[in-house]
């Protein structure tokens, strides 16, 4: 991809709040609605004399994501400290992983429309997220309650090229810590953040350019944009004959515009050095192992099973593997009504249109994956049309009852006895005599439709349209 000449590089590093129910370091809850401050402790405030100490859930979550995204795991990693100063940073260090990181060499395969788009997982460590500092006017509030909480940092090589590439690149990794449950995957409130390093290049030039960091965007939409401004603004400045400064920057989205925040530290900076009040991290062969068959089968190969097991079309697995609960809820749906496209038909159409206009996740769908292959099976052998089904199907939505309650209750039962059908379908031509007239006639041409639809209507919709076709195709044109 070309921009006026120059090709766009393009990085990524996202932090991902690993949800165990206590922190990195220390035991304190990790609860996201507490007052201020009140998950805080000695060790997550930096008293003196504190000692931290690790994890386990955290150090598995780290492995469970690092083989998902096909990195190799460390037997030997090493916690460091990265030294800065910084009021919501109470020690004056973040525990971090440097240059032993727990996860490494990965890499993540997705589509970004049609093409297959590889990008490399340097690393994948293991921190302590800082706390939140509260400007309200002249006063600072610091909120500790953050301080501690384990984050998965998962970083690229810089081998995205253009705005969508990274998007789709955060999409995935959403939906992989998603899949895995190790992380809710909510952008807005900061349990994932992802921060771009953008540059840009004369296409065909092997050589980096300068970065800019564009940090903590809050939704994959905004970070198209952002990286989007962020290439233009950089070969405005390189044309401009200026230099690019290695910054940190923000993404303004009401005026579609990146800021300078400030100027970015180099690694030697933060004088990084192995934390000394901690081990080395020693993983067994024997966890990865429980690891990795305790992973549960991922989005992309969820998918592909769809179309090659299910015979669905790429655009519905894609659709129906977007969450692991909605695969779920498919396949219940399908092995119970047996029939692949009808449940995804069904699950696509009217229970996500439902959700989605009463603002519910599938797993608050009053409608069991049980009660939606019901209904289906019932369409397919006929006991009710499909026009029926579709109003059974929003009773089922209102009263949560099964299909067969709402259909005996309501008498609607689909009519494919031919003689009761051709009761009506007798009532039918009887009081119409005029228009059989014009039709045996010639009179009028396409009339047939017309029977079909007042048969139809006479029997409230319940006589099956097969049937009525035939009996009237023998009586109107035999
Ligand atoms: P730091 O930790 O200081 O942010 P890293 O070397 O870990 O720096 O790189 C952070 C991210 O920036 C990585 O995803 C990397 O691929 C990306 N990156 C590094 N150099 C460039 C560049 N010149 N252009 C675009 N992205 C880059
Ligand atoms: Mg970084």
């Amino acid at each position: 991809m070309s921009y006026r000449g120059y090709e766009a590089v393009i990085g990524i590093e996202i932090h991902v709040q690993l949800n165990t129910q206590s922190k990195m370091f220390c035991s304190d809850s990790t609860q996201f609605n507490a007052g201020d401050n009140e998950n805080t402790s000695p060790v997550s405030v930096g008293m003196p004399g504190t000692l931290p100490v690790v994890n386990k859930k955290a150090i598995e979550f780290a492995i469970k994501t690092g083989l998902a995204l096909g990195c190799q795991i460390r037997k030997k990693s090493v916690f460091a400290r990265k030294n800065y100063f910084y009021p919501d940073l109470p020690k004056g260090y973040q525990i971090s992983q440097y240059d032993q990181p727990l996860c490494e060499h990965g890499t993540i395969t997705f589509k970004v429309g049609d093409q297959q788009k590889t990008v490399s997982i340097t690393r994948a460590h293991l921190e302590e997220d800082a706390g939140k500092s509260n400007h309200q006017g002249d006063f600072t509030m610091i909120n500790y309650n953050r301080a501690g909480i384990p984050l998965l940092e998962i970083v690229t090589g810089p081998d995205m090229r253009t705005p969508q590439e990274a998007a789709e690149y955060g999409r995935t990794i959403r939906q992989i810590v998603r899949y895995l449950g190790v992380c809710d995957g909510n952008l807005e409130e900061g349990s994932m953040r992802c921060d771009c390093n953008v540059s840009v290049r004369k296409a065909g030039s092997e050589k980096l350019g300068t970065r800019t960091e564009l940090k903590n965007i809050n939704s994959f939409r905004f970070v198209e944009k952002a990286i989007e401004y962020e290439i233009e603004r950089q070969i405005d400045m390189v044309e401009r004959g200026e230099k690019v400064l290695q910054e940190t920057r923000l993404w303004d989205p009401d005026k579609n515009k990146t800021f300078t925040m400030r100027s970015k530290e180099e690694a030697q900076d933060y004088r990084y050095f192995p934390d000394p009040d901690l081990l080395p991290l020693i993983v067994t062969e024997e966890l990865i192992q429980r690891m990795k068959a305790d992973l549960p089968e991922l989005p992309i190969a969820r998918k592909n099973r769809f179309v090659a097991e299910h015979g669905l079309p790429e655009y519905d697995a894609g659709v129906l593997t977007a969450e692991s609960d909605l695969a779920q809820f498919y396949e219940e749906t399908a092995k119970v009504s047996g029939n692949f496209k009808g449940a995804s038909n069904w699950i696509m159409t009217e229970l996500l249109r439902e959700l989605n206009n009463n603002n519910l996740e599938i797993n608050d769908s009053p409608i069991t994956p049980k009660n939606l292959g019901l209904l289906i099976g019932m369409i397919d052998k006929g006991t009710i049309s499909g026009k029926i089904a579709k109003a059974v199907f929003l009773d089922m939505w209102k009263d949560k009852k099964s299909p067969e309650e709402i259909i005996k209750e309501k008498g609607l039962v689909q009519i494919s006895d031919p003689s009761t059908v051709e009761k009506i379908i007798d009532e039918v031509l009887t009081a119409n005599a005029q228009q059989v007239e014009d039709h045996k006639t010639g009179k009028k041409k396409n009339l047939f439709g017309f029977f079909v639809g007042a048969v139809m209507k006479a029997s409230k919709g319940q006589a099956n349209p097969e049937v009525v076709n035939q009996i009237l195709q023998k009586k109107l044109n035999g």
